[in-house]
């Protein structure tokens, strides 16, 4: 009952501040900065005290400072309003440690073992600042360190330290700097290139490999996005289906080969017919979906109707022979009364007219659509 209370406080404090909808990295700094605002605060407290008892009043109070700012980092994630609230925590953090530090070393702490707590800076300044920013504190620290321990007559210090001593704490705390220094080069590279995976994989979830046009989940995210963007702008926006007439006889008569060359040229083509802000996506086996943006209904019948001669008047030519093909279209405006997906079924239904009315036509026609 007390275990699973403490559990639960645990929890609750180390999880402060941690908000679902900001990046994973940076609520793992947040979630490791309260860790650390914790293990600080309670060490610090308990060698404050233990330094208060001893009756060293100016290294328990030092302690005690350097304890409350380790809460307080913690307690800045209270403020929810604050931007960059684990930035400033994280700030806290590291300084209150630097701080500390210099002073251990400055006093040599209890029985001169002061500077052995330096062994925690490294980690902790590179976990919050990166390499780059890392390297700069530890190289900031090491020089105020080293003046302090070798300025002549130990005239910076309130510790007597052997001189053997000093040399081999900066040694060390050079080579684990640098070993620390390393792993998190290491581990940067290691995430940079996982990340630059992701991209690539998400990237080609979203394209067709055949023709590398956006595929239907990709084009998915484009009509909601712009049907939210034509919404908010009060513009006009229009979808366009097309399918190729009697594709089955082009498989048949040059090879599955052949089928996928023209379907190949045929984006070519859409891509280099369509303006820069159209999206044209490959819907189906072969069957495209236009995403017409700023586009009435009217303009895009007219933007139909020049790929459909286009295309009719094109020779695709495959292993030394003319391909001819015809589109069946259906043109459809997106609007509140007909959003996204009842947009499409429209479009797909006069697609199904234009092949019904002999094929190699756009759906509605002028006469319709200057009557609707
Ligand atoms: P319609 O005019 O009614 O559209 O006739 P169609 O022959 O085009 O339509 P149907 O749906 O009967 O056939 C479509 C064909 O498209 C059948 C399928 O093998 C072919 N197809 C679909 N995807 C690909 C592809 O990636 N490559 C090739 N070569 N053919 C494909
Ligand atoms: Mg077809
Ligand atoms: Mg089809």
């Amino acid at each position: 009952m007390v275990f699973s209370r403490f559990k639960n406080w645990i929890k609750l404090y180390l999880q402060l501040g941690i908000v679902k909808h900001k990046d994973h990295e940076i609520n793992q700094q947040i979630f490791v900065s309260n860790l650390f605002s914790l293990i600080g605060y309670t060490i610090t407290f308990a060698m404050a005290l233990s330094a208060a008892i001893r009756g060293n009043t100016i290294l328990a109070i030092s302690l005690f400072s350097a304890s409350l700012l380790f809460f307080i980092s913690h307690q800045i994630h209270r403020f929810g309003n604050l931007q960059n609230s684990h930035k400033i925590s994280a700030r806290i953090v590291l300084f209150s440690l630097l701080t500390l530090m210099l002073y251990l070393v400055y006093t040599g702490g209890h029985a001169n073992t002061g500077p052995l707590w330096m062994y925690i800076v490294p980690p902790v300044a590179f976990f919050f600042g990166g390499l780059r920013k890392g390297l700069r504190s530890l190289g900031l620290f090491i020089v105020i360190v080293g003046t302090m321990l070798f300025y002549p007559d130990d005239a910076l210090l309130n510790a007597e330290y052997s001189f053997e001593f000093k040399s081999r704490l900066i040694y060390s705390f050079l080579t684990v700097t640098l070993l620390f220094g390393f792993y998190e080069y290491s581990r940067q590279k290691s995430f940079k290139s996982i990340q630059d995976l992701s991209d690539k994989f998400e990237r080609q979830a979203m394209l067709d490999p055949l023709t590398h046009l956006p595929n239907r989940r990709a084009m998915r995210d484009y009509l909601e996005h712009e049907y939210a963007r034509a919404q908010r702008s009060k513009l006009d926006m229009s979808v366009l289906l097309c399918d190729i007439d009697h594709f089955k006889q082009i498989n048949d008569k040059y090879g599955h080969d052949g089928g996928d060359f023209v379907l190949q040229k045929l984006a070519d083509l859409f891509e280099n017919t369509l303006r820069k802000q159209d999206k044209i996506s490959r819907w189906g086996g072969e069957e495209f979906l236009f995403l017409l943006p700023e586009t009435s209904g009217f303009e895009a019948y007219t933007l139909a109707e020049k790929i459909r001669t286009k295309v009719a008047e094109t020779e695709f030519v495959y292993a030394n022979q003319s391909i001819k093909i015809t589109l069946s279209l259906g043109v459809k405006e997106v609007s509140p009364e007909s959003p996204i997906d009842k947009a499409i079924n429209l479009a797909d239904h006069f697609l199904y007219q234009a092949k019904e009315n002999g094929r190699n036509r756009t759906m509605p026609d002028k006469e319709t659509l200057g009557a609707g």
